[in-house]
């Protein structure tokens, strides 16, 4: 398959991914072509050699792991990037009556988008909704697949200064309209039961959140480009998925952890921060008949690379970057590196992870922040809090990060799945952070 090819891919896969209950509902369907056994956290675990496994916590995290055949390197080598991107959340009572016959939805912000991005486009719901079913209730995932609402911008006429920069006020400014005087309140409930087949009276309770219907593409003269909405981190969630899937390592336990709310700060059930990689690895040593003793060792032998997407130079914008550690669109992968170990990234780490792309011929960038600027966090550093592992922090590079519809490099999907391959096909022997080996 072709480096286009490979990021068209990308776009189906995020397009079935519109919220992150269905970015977990499109992982599991990789995982189930490819054979795996779902196992639930509340059941009994049998796991054995060679054999292919993942979990789920919330509908909204999933954690896949395979048990090499030989397992004479025990440890884990384990990529995490996560499967929630920022937009708006429905609030539990949906509808604004008015002005005048309006009815708007009230909405409230998840993670940190750019806002003016919602304006003026058609938009959507998905998310879960849970249902009255016989004797209690049941999850089911819902996708409106059609345009149901937008958010309209104020005419220039009504604000003269809208270009010269506006501070859009949440509670006022992006409430998305859902009627003009057709629909009346209780038609948006009406609406998801009506998608969902069910009663309106036995909608009893909903996570949904609105989904931009650009839908993505591949583009440029030269088809350079990808665009799409949620590249950050469903780009990292497709390439480690795989990689994890195409990769074959007869010796170590190959983990794929996708965690929901790191745009929330991922100190939730199911965020990063949580107990769920904890408890994963935990459950299978103890399957795998192995005792305390044992994990700690593998624990100490393991490694994480964690998968988020990083900043490419801006073409508008190059005085964002810091002067030598910027990042290109289609010059490959990126190790990111902060001083204040916002990413996990040491030299020791940098130097397992660059030499694994080196010797699978994957180009490789770094990014620093600019020292007068404060970046973003992601997911290593606060899973190191629950599991503590040698940690790289890699992305892909983009642009335009939290918008509702972000832009990367189209080679660079391919070159994402390449270096991760490297790493999971490759046996990483660690010992300590003196010396590392590779077969
Ligand atoms: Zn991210």
């Amino acid at each position: 398959m072709d480096d286009v090819e490979t990021s068209k891919e990308l776009v189906e896969f995020i397009r079935r991914s519109p919220s992150m209950f269905h970015t977990v509902d499109t992982l599991r369907s990789y995982l189930d072509a490819a054979g795996a056994t779902y196992l639930t956290e509340g059941e009994p675990w049998r796991v054995e050699r060679g054999g292919l496994y993942y979990t789920v916590r919330n509908g909204s995290s999933l954690i896949a792991w395979r048990v090499g055949e030989q397992l004479d390197s025990y440890h884990f080598q384990m990529c995490a990037s996560h499967t929630d991107s920022p937009t708006y959340k429905v609030k539990s009572v949906a509808e604004l009556e008015g002005p005048a016959e309006y009815l708007r939805l009230d909405v409230e912000g998840y993670g940190g988008m750019i806002d003016y991005t919602w304006l003026d486009r058609p938009l959507s719901v998905a998310g879960r909704v849970l249902v009255r079913e016989g004797d209690g209730v049941r999850s089911r995932l819902l996708s409106l697949d059609r345009d149901v609402l937008l958010i309209p911008s104020l005419a220039v006429h009504m604000n003269r200064d809208v270009n010269k920069g506006y501070a859009f006020n949440r509670q006022v400014d992006l409430c998305p309209l859902f009627s003009a005087g057709e629909l009346k309140r209780g038609d948006f409930d009406r609406m998801v039961a009506e998608a969902l087949g069910v009663d309106p009276a036995d909608v009893v309770a909903r996570d949904l959140f609105l989904v931009n219907r650009q839908e993505g593409r591949v583009w440029g003269f030269a088809n350079e480009f990808v665009s799409s909405p949620k590249l950050d981190d469903l780009q990292c969630d497709f390439v480690s998925l795989k990689a994890f899937l195409a990769a074959d390592n007869p010796h170590d336990v190959s983990v794929l952890a996708c965690f929901d709310n790191e745009e929330v700060g991922s100190n939730t059930k199911q965020g990063a921060l949580s107990t769920f990689l904890r408890d994963t690895l935990r459950r299978v040593n103890g399957a795998l008949g192995k005792g305390d003793e044992d994990l700690a060792r593998a624990v100490a032998k393991s490694f994480l690379v964690s998968c988020d997407n990083a900043h490419a130079v801006h073409p508008n914008h190059a005085e964002k970057s810091d002067d030598a550690n910027r990042a290109l669109l289609n010059h490959g992968i990126v190790i990111k590196e902060a001083a204040n170990q916002k990413y996990t990234t040491d030299a020791f780490s940098r130097a397992v992870m660059a030499e694994l792309c080196r010797r699978a011929g994957v180009p490789v960038q770094t990014f620093a922040n600019r020292s007068d600027m404060a970046g973003g966090s992601t997911l290593g550093n606060l899973s190191n809090t629950q599991v503590s592992v040698h940690a790289v922090d890699v992305g892909l590079p983009q642009l335009a990060m939290h918008s509702s519809y972000e832009t990367a490099g189209a080679r660079d999907t391919a070159y994402g799945i390449a270096a991760l391959e490297a790493f999971y096909g490759t046996d990483v022997q660690v010992d300590g952070a003196e010396s590392a080996s590779f077969r």
